[in-house]
């Protein structure tokens, strides 16, 4: 669900972005027209835990456990190529290619660079529809910000330039929501992203920053494109991958949604050690104003989205964040603040308001709210007793959002 982060990041102005933004095609290796060039039909490992991994083992007679060091390879060491999975017999890789098996990882073919610091990725996986998706990069806390003398370049003595980062991942192709302020809506949804696709953002992301693991702060927050909970199943199988095979855990995960009811249902039963936390994109105080800006909101009112959003168990000091995006004129007058602290409060639910300032996306009617009133919503929220937060832009200048994206670089 494009929400806080992927409306901060979507509506960048396209002039400044058109001058500034640096693109470089990157090195396609092990690409789809490779593979396909071998005339065998590739079968991608990429994506199966370590059990179905185990199962072709088995399939191939090999013993299960083969699985476990597949696993290990793909997902901890991040091996993309079959040939230098070193664990494994040299007879059986090469066995395991003549029958069309491959890794199959997705892998970043274009990324855009902020002055920020901020980078955005055309993402490609193995299928042959080649479609892309969008991944960003947000670093926080970058050298140069600390002040205190030490080395950008290498704070705790680390060859990198930031600190911590969040990695905003995408759920499908294009969305079906049609939210009106967005220009994902404009492509309609295209298809439904696999877990392999899903988690596989995130590895590719990795490896280009040298994230390891357990070593460094990384959030992820599924806000790209897409609305997370209308691909249920293969988000919540990416978010499995992710947590049992590569290790990252669930609280520096957020899922966005629009309002998906028997998804958000369906996620109030998962279990605490799987569930990323939860944040709902509401954007309006009342159903008059959400049923104009998101059409959504005529099948599932606020009521039954709140309603959903209760049976959710919390885990300590957990919150839900509800996401609001500011539309001058629309949804930004500090009477519409003080409503939609009643309304928070009303919920009784442990809930934080984060404010995003829209901007203007091509052939999208709506205003950017002024800087007054946007520092006035955020006080009267304030004032009326909810936690609140005004999300800062990232990566203005490279005008590289999901819907954005793909029409200036492959439309
Ligand atoms: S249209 Fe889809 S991608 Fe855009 S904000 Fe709505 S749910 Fe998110």
């Amino acid at each position: 669900m494009a929400a806080a982060f992927r409306n901060e990041m979507l509506y960048a102005e396209p002039y400044v972005a058109q001058k500034s933004y640096q693109l470089v095609r990157l090195d396609g290796s092990g690409s789809r027209e490779d593979t396909q060039a071998s005339g065998v039909r590739n079968r991608q490992l990429f994506g199966l835990d370590s059990n179905e991994l185990g199962a072709c083992m088995v399939e191939v007679g090999e013993p299960a456990w083969r699985g476990r060091q597949l696993a290990e390879a793909i997902y901890c060491q991040r091996i993309t190529e079959l040939s230098e999975i070193t664990t494994l017999p040299k007879t059986l890789r090469t066995r395991l290619a003549l029958e069309g098996w491959e890794v199959g990882r997705p892998w970043i073919i274009q990324l855009f660079q902020s002055s920020d610091g901020t980078e955005r990725y055309l993402v490609q996986g193995q299928a042959a529809d080649a479609l892309t998706v969008e991944t960003v990069w947000m670093p926080e806390g970058d050298g140069g910000e600390t002040g205190d003398g030490s080395d950008p370049e290498k704070p705790n003595g680390v060859d990198r330039r930031w600190e911590r980062a969040t990695i905003c991942v995408s759920s499908q192709v294009g969305c079906a929501v049609n939210c009106q302020f967005c220009l994902t809506a404009r492509l309609g949804l295209q298809r439904n992203l696999s877990a392999g696709e899903i988690a596989g953002q995130v590895l590719a992301v990795f490896d280009r920053h040298g994230v390891e693991v357990g070593r460094d702060r990384v959030n992820l927050v599924f806000m790209g494109m897409g609305e997370p909970f209308l691909n249920y199943d293969n988000f919540m199988g990416a978010v499995r991958l992710l947590v049992e095979e590569v290790g990252l855990s669930p609280r520096r995960m957020t899922v966005s949604t629009s309002g998906i009811v028997p998804g958000i249902e369906r996620f109030a039963q998962e279990p605490a050690e799987l569930r990323p936390k939860l944040a709902i994109s509401l954007n309006a105080p009342n159903d008059e104003i959400r049923g104009q800006i998101m059409p959504i909101n005529r099948k599932w009112p606020i009521e039954a989205v709140i309603a959903a959003v209760g049976r959710l168990q919390l885990r300590p000091r957990e919150r839900i964040t509800f996401e609001y995006v500011l539309l001058g004129g629309v949804n930004d007058r500090p009477e519409q603040a003080a409503e939609l602290a009643r309304l928070v409060r009303r919920t009784g639910i442990a809930a934080k308001v984060n404010l995003i300032a829209w901007n203007p996306g091509p052939g999208i009617a709506y205003a950017t709210p002024q800087p007054e009133a946007v520092d006035a919503f955020r006080v009267a929220l304030g004032d009326g007793g909810i936690p609140v937060y005004l999300r800062k832009p990232h990566g203005r200048d490279i005008y590289a959002a999901c819907g954005q994206l793909k029409r200036t670089v492959e439309g």
